[in-house]
Formats: C-alpha cells, sequence, structure tokens
C-alpha cells in the first residue's frame, strides 16, 4: 500500500493575516500546494515573505468580493478572510459585512465548482455577550444586530448560514470553526486587540490600556493550537453537522492578563483606564467538548508559556521598526 501522504491544492483565502499565515506554513510543511489569496486589507507581506520562496507557495492578492478566476484544481479552500480586530473590523463596517456575506458565499461557489472542501473560520463573536457560560455550540447567541459590532457578528453568523445552506443541498463538503481569541506571533501592535497591545505597551513603557475595570474575562488560545485545531476539522473523515468550537478553555480577567504580561514582559509600564466599549462581551469561554470528542484535539500550550513564545517576536519586531538612529 501506498503510505506516502496526499498533497493536495489548498486555497487559503486570508492566508498572509494572522492565522492564515501561520496556517499556511503548517500546509506547505505537510507538503500541499498553497495559495494564499489576500487583499492586504490588514494581512502583511512580512507575514508571507519566508513562503514565497517556497516552491509549492503561490500569493495572489484579490479581493474575496471580487474574486478572480483560480484556474488550479482545488482540493480544500480555508476562508479566513475578514478583519478581526474590533478596531479593523469598524473602521468600514458595510465592507466588513459584504467581506463575510459575499465574499463567503463566492468562495463557497468556488469550492462548489471546484469539487472542494471548504472550511469557513467563524468566531465566538456569533455567542454575543452570552448568557450561557461557557459556550456550548448549541448556544445560539446574544448579538446586538444593529450595534457597532454587528457588522462582524452578524456577517459571520450570515456565512454560516451560507455555508450550511450549500451543505444542507450537497452543495459544498463544509466545515465551520468557531475560533475564540487568540494570540502569538504575526500579530500587529497597532491592531487594537488585547495581547498585542498589551504586549507592545509592556514593551515600550507605554500605559497598559485597561477598557472598563478589566474584570471583563477571555480564553486565549496560542496560535499554533489553533492551527492544529483548523486543520483536524478540515481533514475529519466524516462531515459534522454544526460548527465546532476550537478555543483554549483556560479563562482569565483583563487584569489578570496585565498582570502576565507584566511578568514575561517586565515593564514600568503602569495601567491606564478607558470606557468600556459598547457591546463588550462579559465574559468568554469555549466548551470544547465537541472538539476533543470529533478531533481528538484540545490545546497544548498554557497561557504563560504561549505568551513566552510571543513576547520575544514583538520584541524583535518593534526593534525592526524603531527608527534607525534609535538602534
Ligand atoms: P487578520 O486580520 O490578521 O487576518 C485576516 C486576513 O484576511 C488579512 O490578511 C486580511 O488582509 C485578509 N482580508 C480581509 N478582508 C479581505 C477581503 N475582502 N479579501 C481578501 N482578503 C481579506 O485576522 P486573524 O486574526 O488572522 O483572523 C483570521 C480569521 O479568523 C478571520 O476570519 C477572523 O474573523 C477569524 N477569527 C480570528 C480570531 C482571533 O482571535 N484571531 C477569533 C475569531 C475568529
Ligand atoms: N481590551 C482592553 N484593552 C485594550 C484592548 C482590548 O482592555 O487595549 C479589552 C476589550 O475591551 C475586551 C478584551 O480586552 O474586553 C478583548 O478585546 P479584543 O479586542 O482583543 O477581542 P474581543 O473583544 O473581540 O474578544
Amino acid at each position: 500500500m501506498d503510505m506516502r501522504p496526499v498533497s493536495r491544492t489548498i486555497l487559503v483565502a486570508g492566508g498572509a493575516g494572522f492565522i492564515g499565515s501561520h496556517l499556511c506554513t503548517a500546509l506547505l510543511a505537510q507538503g500541499h500546494k498553497v495559495i494564499c489569496l489576500d487583499s492586504f486589507q490588514t494581512g502583511r507581506h512580512e507575514n508571507v515573505a519566508a513562503l514565497t520562496e517556497h516552491p509549492n507557495f503561490q500569493l495572489i492578492e484579490a479581493d474575496v468580493e471580487q474574486l478572480p478566476e483560480v484556474r488550479e484544481r482545488l482540493d480544500r479552500v480555508y476562508n479566513l478572510a475578514s478583519p478581526a480586530s474590533p478596531p479593523a473590523y469598524q473602521a468600514d463596517p458595510v465592507r466588513t459585512m459584504m467581506t463575510n456575506v459575499v465574499g463567503t458565499n463566492n468562495l463557497l461557489a468556488l469550492a462548489e465548482a471546484k469539487g472542494a472542501r471548504l472550511l469557513q473560520a467563524s468566531t465566538s463573536e456569533v455567542y454575543g455577550d452570552p448568557e450561557v457560560h461557557p459556550q456550548p455550540e448549541g448556544y445560539t447567541g446574544h448579538v446586538n444586530c444593529n450595534g457597532p459590532r454587528a457588522c462582524y457578528d452578524e456577517g459571520k453568523r450570515a456565512a454560516e448560514a451560507l455555508c450550511y445552506d450549500y451543505l444542507r443541498a450537497d452543495r459544498v463538503d463544509v466545515r465551520v470553526a468557531r475560533i475564540f481569541n487568540t494570540y502569538g506571533p504575526h500579530m500587529q501592535c497597532d491592531d487594537g486587540r488585547i495581547v498585542s497591545n498589551f504586549i507592545c505597551q509592556a514593551l515600550s513603557d507605554q500605559p497598559m490600556t485597561i477598557y472598563g475595570t478589566g474584570e471583563q474575562t477571555r480564553s486565549f488560545c496560542y496560535v499554533t493550537d489553533m492551527v492544529d485545531g483548523l486543520m483536524a476539522l478540515m481533514e475529519l473523515g466524516e462531515t459534522p453537522d454544526a460548527p465546532v468550537n476550537i478555543g483554549n478553555p483556560g479563562e482569565f480577567t483583563i487584569l489578570k492578563l496585565a498582570e502576565l504580561i507584566r511578568k514575561v514582559a517586565p515593564t514600568d509600564a503602569r495601567p491606564e483606564f478607558h470606557p468600556l466599549p459598547k457591546d463588550d462581551p462579559k465574559r468568554r469561554r469555549p466548551d470544547i467538548t465537541r472538539a476533543k470528542a470529533l478531533l481528538g484535539w484540545a490545546p497544548r500550550v498554557p497561557l504563560e508559556e504561549g505568551l513566552k513564545k510571543t513576547v520575544p517576536w514583538f520584541a524583535e519586531a518593534l526593534g525592526r521598526t524603531e527608527p534607525a538612529s534609535n538602534r
């Protein structure tokens, strides 16, 4: 029997972003051909610079809303194309909604035409400000459909609806991952999310900006654990008939996160309290019973360990962007 691993052609929409760039790297390492399609709205060339020399890597600069013709055969499509940080997705909310609805529909149609399987990067934001804790996939959520987060939350909810319409009609083999807060190298200092904000503030001795009292919670997953979970869901033999939460159930207040980051990146930065943004969820923690049972997957990197891998990467990135006179 031929035991060589299968080499597939895989399109990663949003592949130049934070999670997407790690996914492209992991897929190339498994011997697959990777086509990274990205508009660079929030992604960066730097994230995939090391991959561009790889013979199995191809980069297409395009928007999923105006998908170009893809001539290659495709076996798999990962849809990660969407801004993910609240300031980024709120900067052009109509575009965010359209990226998630029109873009996802375009990728589903492409997957159908190619006979490819599609994994949709959904989000814990579909649960909104949850009244059920921790959040299992069966919880239908508590989302404000006309607030400032709605462009993203409702865009992702509509994208899930599209995915299951294609699946029920037997048009595309679809898998939906509900991703919880993820962190690691390749996030951007100015992207506005909590882990990158705190690390960059600590490293540059700037005040650490705490929104509200800091007693709200999040559960943080290290990026390599996330990529392993996404790939396991994509390659699962049987198609699950419902979404799967992928995240780390370790739950931390924002104050505790600040304390941990100060431990890993000793700093003179002091806390600075700011108003809590509207509709900011109070608690968030994934119930990963389904991921464990279906995929045999569970996160392996605890928060403090993940921060120890992340801080040096940011220190180097900050060094690179320092004015030449300071180097
Ligand atoms: P990111 O912003 O770093 O990456 C998103 C990528 O998509 C970027 O490279 C961006 O340029 C690209 N993109 C955006 N709009 C596009 C468009 N219209 N056409 C083509 N490309 C487009 O964010 P990330 O953290 O890597 O998130 C990746 C995916 O995972 C997103 O779909 C996000 O909603 C989802 N997600 C992430 C988290 C998290 O904590 N990181 C949590 C939940 C869900
Ligand atoms: N937050 C904060 N300071 C910051 C950035 C974020 O206190 O500089 C808070 C934010 O209000 C939220 C939590 O940290 O309660 C996580 O925010 P993030 O934007 O990273 O993710 P999301 O709210 O989408 O889970």
